[in-house]
């Protein structure tokens, strides 16, 4: 089935687009959304409605038309606003409106409400922080944003977490450093990070290495004086690199860079194809501390067709190798709303990761991105071949339970199955630090390779961004810029 849909929206005033886009395409996520501010000829598809909103001076107002035998047609709806009111609150209640319109159009309710940004949990975080108490933070998003209780205290019980284990790092005069690696296997079907197939680069991972060393000679540089709290090389999958070349790495960190602070020390080993005893060992000796092996499920004929190109026996024979080489700290993602997979495959997959028994576990909610070759899939498959659901998500949330594991850090991307959110679960002391850093935005992350994004915090809140290119080749050729880049973000910190 071909699901070729669009929506289109009319609004008469710029500067809420990206707002309304996210929210009706939270709504209808198999669906292209327009969100035009000029009169347009172009029409929903049909079936579905257009959606048409009039911002007047003391009002806003919504109306939609057409639908399945015009049955969207209905008399225009209306939320006051004032002309000195702040943005954020026109923005809130517009989305108020649209939400109450489209959930009696729908008959949905979206599990978190009107939020669609990517770090929910940064409102009971902040609340927390200005001294509120459980019940006005609950009140607050449920009333604002009209998220369900349930994931409500949800958000407030991990941003509690996040904010004890943040305590003990340093944000001021302290920093993080990610390290990204772009190369994989082979490509997975859902995958929009910047990857490429480590066949095409084998020749020039050395030319890569000497890129990163160089970024890594100018962090000592700059931040010299700054405590390192905290390591995460990503990718890509980092163990796609040979035992030498990992060891060439680590070894240039570990003797260019102040480690004796260092809380956490992650690789991302991810694809079991890529895991092998020697490259396990090498990151034992140089400190590694925390890794992943990523299953993202246990079914064989998924993996298939996910392009993973790994075994589950493989998932379980590199998690034993990772146990017997003396991690005691190993993470496994996995994926929920995978094409084809029912509440059974769950359940399923949960089975077998318990008899496995990881220290961590982060359970995804399938995101659908225009670049990743899902896409195109769902436009042969359907989206109705994609399951998430309450269900999935609490058998997911079970097992962790079971495991001893409590919920530690969340996020959202946009267009997820099922709308729900990505969460990590883990042990007392196996909480992934550095995952609270990038969601929670507090502390200063300094990134290194093509495609990876620094972040400076400033003391007073203020986020600003830098990024490197991210094809490899002009990585390679244009690293000096990629440092002068970061220098003019860090200066005078
Ligand atoms: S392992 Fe991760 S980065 Fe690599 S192709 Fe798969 S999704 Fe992309």
């Amino acid at each position: 089935m071909k699901e070729d849909s669009l929506i289109v929206v009319t609004v008469n005033k710029a500067g809420f687009e990206y707002d309304i886009h996210s929210l009706v395409k939270a709504f209808y996520p198999a669906c292209d959304v327009k969100v035009t501010a000029e009169e347009s000829e172009e029409s929903s598809s049909p079936g579905l409605p257009d959606l048409n909103i009039m911002f007047e001076k003391e009002a806003v107002l919504i109306s939609l038309a057409g639908g399945e035998g015009g049955t969207a047609s209905f008399a225009a709806r209306k939320v006051e606003i004032a002309e000195d009111m702040p943005r954020v609150e026109i923005k809130n209640r517009l989305k108020q409106l649209i939400y109450v319109t489209l959930a009696e159009h729908t008959g949905k309710h979206l599990p978190w409400g009107t939020l669609t940004g990517i770090r929910p949990t940064k409102i009971p975080m902040t609340m927390l922080e200005n001294g509120a108490s459980d019940k006005e933070i609950l009140t607050y998003m449920q009333e604002t944003y009209f998220a369900g209780e349930e994931k409500s205290a949800l958000a407030l019980e991990i941003a509690k977490r996040e904010k004890t284990l943040l305590d003990t790092l340093h944000y001021e005069d302290g920093y993080s450093l990610y390290i990204g690696i772009p190369f994989c296997p082979t490509t997975c079907l859902y995958c929009s990070f910047t990857s490429y197939p480590i066949v095409s680069w084998k020749k020039r991972i050395g030319e890569y290495l000497e890129a990163l060393e160089k970024e890594i000679d100018f962090v000592a540089e700059c931040y010299g004086d700054k405590v390192l709290d905290t390591i995460y090389i990503g990718g890509g999958t980092p163990t796609t690199l040979e035992a030498e070349e990992l060891e060439r790495l680590l070894c240039k960190i570990r003797k260019t860079l102040d480690l004796s602070n260092l809380k956490e020390f992650t690789v991302e080993a991810g694809r079991a194809d890529s895991i092998t005893a020697d490259k396990l060992k090498v990151l034992k000796k140089y400190g590694v501390n925390r890794i992943s092996v990523n299953p993202q499920t246990m079914k064989q004929q998924t993996l298939d067709l996910i392009g993973r190109r790994h075994t589950v026996e493989q998932v379980k024979e590199a998690f034993r190798m990772a146990r017997e080489a003396g991690f005691n700290n190993i993470n496994m993602d996995l994926i929920l709303g995978l094409p084809g997979e029912e509440a059974a495959d769950v359940r399923n997959t949960i089975t077998e990761i318990e008899k496995l028994g990881p220290d961590s576990l982060t359970v995804h909610s399938l995101a659908i991105k225009r670049a990743s070759k899902l896409s195109q899939w769902i436009q042969e498959n359907g989206i109705s071949a994609l399951h998430n659901t309450d269900e999935t998500m609490q058998i997911a949330g079970e097992g962790a339970e079971r495991m001893g594991m409590v919920p530690y850090y969340l996020y959202r991307q946009k267009n997820m199955s099922g709308n729900f959110e990505n969460v990590g679960y883990a042990k007392e002391g196996c909480f992934g630090l550095y995952n609270i850093l990038i969601m929670e935005e507090k502390q200063t992350i300094v990134a290194l390779g093509a495609g990876s994004i620094s972040k400076r915090v400033y003391t007073d809140g203020r986020i600003e961004r830098c990024d490197s290119v991210k094809d490899v080749s002009l990585y390679i050729e244009k690293i000096d810029e990629m440092i002068e880049r970061k220098k003019q973000l860090l200066a005078d910190c």
